[in-house]
């Protein structure tokens, strides 16, 4: 699974970082950036994804599919 992050999008709630912190951060400018995605299983991703407020997530599979939102 691939995870992609909206800048645009981002709120700056923190719900991932929360959920996932081996995976998402907040940068300098309070938006959500990756870590290490494979740190998680796709479940926990798919959690993380589901509770950003602002859809900022992006799923896709390792073809580029996406999944979610
Ligand atoms: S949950 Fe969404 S809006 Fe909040 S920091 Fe993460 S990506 Fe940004």
């Amino acid at each position: 699974m691939r995870v992609r992050i909206d800048r645009e999008k981002c709120v700056s709630a923190g719900n991932c970082v929360v959920t996932a912190p081996t995976v998402f951060i907040l940068d300098d400018d309070e938006k959500a950036t990756l870590l290490d995605v494979a740190t998680v299983d796709e479940d926990t991703l798919r959690v993380a994804a589901e509770l950003c407020p602002t859809e900022a997530i992006v799923l896709e599979t390792d073809e580029g599919e996406q999944t979610y939102p």
